[in-house]
C-alpha cells in the first residue's frame, strides 16, 4: 500500500525500515548486513568519506541559496561551513584529521565543488528538493526509507532523481561500485512511484571526480521486478533478524571490511547476538556520513 511521500521536514517513523546501503550490505553479506544495522559496531570513516560528506552538504548549502548566488565562488566558500554541518551532526569526527589533514580534505573538496560546474550550472535551474528524507510502504508492508541527494521536477511534471557521487566513475574494476549505484538510484525510484505515482523520467548519477555524468531511463516494468527484489530482501532480512542467522559471505570485499575482528572468517567471534531491535536500519536516514557513500 502506497503512503504519502512526507516530504523533507518528516520524521522517519520508528518501525524497522530497508535503505539502500543496508539493502546492498546484505546482498554482500548478511554478517556485515548484521554488524552494521543490528549491532551498530562502530566504524572510523574514511577520508573519502568524509569528503563525500562535506561535498554533500556544500551542495546541499549551494542550492538552498537564490540561483543569482550560487556560482562557483561561494561554492567555494561554503566548503568550511559544510565542515562545520559535518562535525555538528557527528562530533566525534572532529579530531578524525590533523589540522593539516583536514585543510587537504577541504582543499579537495573545493576541487571538486569546482568540477561541479563543467557538470551542471546551478544558477539556471531550481531543484524541488534536496536531502529530501523518502519512507514508504510497499504493498507487502516493506518500509523503504532513505536520503535523496536531489529531485529535479521539469515544468512538464516529468522527474528527475539525482546523486552525487565523489569518487571516480567506475571503471570495469569498479562494476560493483557502478551496480551498487544503480541499485540505490533504483530504489528511490521505486520509492518515488510509490509515494507519488510518478515514475522518474531519468536517474542521473553525477561523478564529480572525473567530471562524468551518467543517466538511466528506467522503464516501469522494470522498476515493478526491482520492487519484488526489494521486498525478496526485506523478507530475507527478517527471517535471519529471527533467528540471529546472519552468514558471512565472503569475497573480494572483505578488504574493505571493518569487522575482520568480529568474523569468523578472519578467526573473529561476532558479539552474542542482540535480538531483532525496533529501529534496525535508519542508516540512510539518519548521519550525515551515510548520505555520502563516495565509492559506490
Ligand atoms: S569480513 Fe567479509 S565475510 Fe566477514 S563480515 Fe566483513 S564482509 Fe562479511
Amino acid at each position: 500500500m502506497s503512503s504519502p511521500d512526507p516530504g523533507n521536514t518528516a520524521r522517519p517513523s520508528p518501525r524497522p525500515a530497508l535503505s539502500p546501503s543496508r539493502a546492498a550490505d546484505f546482498k554482500q553479506c548478511p554478517l556485515l548486513y548484521r554488524f552494521r544495522a543490528i549491532d551498530r559496531l562502530p566504524e572510523l570513516p574514511s577520508t573519502a568519506q568524509l569528503r563525500g560528506s562535506v561535498v554533500h552538504a556544500a551542495l546541499e548549502q549551494l542550492y538552498n541559496r537564490p540561483a543569482t548566488e550560487r556560482g562557483p565562488q561561494t561554492a567555494g566558500a561554503l566548503v568550511g561551513p559544510a565542515w562545520e554541518q559535518v562535525i555538528g551532526a557527528e562530533p566525534e569526527l572532529a579530531t578524525a584529521l590533523d589540522t593539516e589533514q583536514q585543510a587537504q580534505l577541504l582543499d579537495e573538496s573545493r576541487a571538486l565543488l569546482f568540477g561541479y560546474y563543467r557538470l551542471e550550472d546551478p544558477t539556471r535551474f531550481d531543484p524541488q528538493s534536496c536531502e529530501q528524507r523518502i519512507e514508504v510502504e510497499l504493498a507487502d508492508g516493506t518500509l523503504l526509507r532513505g536520503i535523496i541527494d536531489r529531485i529535479d521536477v521539469a515544468s512538464t511534471g516529468e522527474l528527475r532523481v539525482v546523486d552525487y557521487k565523489t569518487g571516480k566513475a567506475p571503471t570495469e574494476a569498479r562494476a560493483l561500485a557502478e551496480f551498487k549505484a544503480m541499485f540505490q538510484m533504483k530504489f528511490y525510484a521505486v520509492a518515488l512511484l510509490r509515494s507519488r505515482g510518478v515514475l522518474p523520467t531519468r536517474l542521473r548519477l553525477i561523478y564529480l571526480a572525473d567530471g562524468q555524468l551518467l543517466d538511466y531511463s528506467p522503464d516501469e516494468d522494470e522498476l515493478l521486478r526491482f520492487e519484488k527484489t526489494l521486498m525478496a530482501i526485506w523478507r530475507a532480512i527478517q527471517s535471519a533478524g529471527a533467528t540471529g542467522d546472519f552468514r558471512p559471505r565472503p569475497s573480494r570485499l572483505c578488504d574493505w571490511c571493518a569487522h575482520h575482528a568480529h568474523c569468523p572468517v578472519f578467526g573473529g567471534t561476532p558479539p552474542p547476538y542482540p535480538g531483532w531491535p525496533k529501529h534496525p536500519d535508519d542508516g540512510d536516514a539518519d548521519t550525515v556520513l551515510q548520505q555520502a557513500d563516495p565509492a559506490a
